[in-house]
């Protein structure tokens, strides 16, 4: 469970630590405003993939089934900035498919926490390979970082790619490019 109490301690010293006087009219309720929202975007923590993908359906046919921009937001683990994008997966039913909106589930399970980008990836890719047993799962993050964006460090706008393939798309680079142009 999240700590209210030392996130808002927390924000009062970063608010100091700025120069700002915490005290402020504006500021009086920041402290708790962010603690309630750290709550809120990093419930990841305390959720499980498996709970959303154990309610599954009979494949009618083991084709590949796409689910594309999922939107998502996480928060960097580097900057504690938000990186923000779509997901999109692909998978090759071994007889099962996840429910409506159970791969959007999944990826939110990952995404609020404190990530990094290839994690995220990952995760969402095995905890498929996990819980639904497909023959191959793709997963592929496009996604823009605030603390590169925002810094200047990179041009508003300006994207970063993550792709994790799994069985059958690991090796199988005609299925891999069948997923890219129909997601891309
Ligand atoms: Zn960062």
């Amino acid at each position: 469970m999240v700590n209210r109490e030392k996130i808002e301690e927390a924000v009062r010293l970063l608010l100091e630590g700025i120069g700002e006087d915490a005290g402020r009219e504006g500021l009086r309720e920041t402290p708790g405003r962010v603690a309630r929202m750290y709550e809120e975007i990093f419930a990841g923590m305390e959720a499980s993939a498996g709970e959303h993908l154990a309610k599954t359906f009979t494949a009618e046919n083991n084709e590949m089934i796409i689910e594309k921009d999922i939107t998502f937001y996480s928060v960097c683990e580097h900057h504690m900035m938000p990186f923000y994008g779509k997901v999109h997966i692909g998978y090759i039913p071994d007889g099962k498919v996840a429910g409506i909106s159970k791969l959007a589930r999944t990826v939110e399970v990952f995404a609020r926490r404190l990530q990094i980008q290839e994690k995220m990836t990952a995760q969402t890719a095995d905890a498929i390979m996990e819980h639904l047993r497909p023959k191959g799962v793709i997963v592929l993050v496009e996604a823009e970082h605030m603390c590169m964006t925002m810094r200047g460090v990179k041009k508003p706008g300006s994207r970063t790619v993550t792709m994790v393939s799994r069985g059958e798309f690991e090796e199988n680079e005609i299925l891999k490019n069948r997923f890219l142009s129909l997601v891309r």
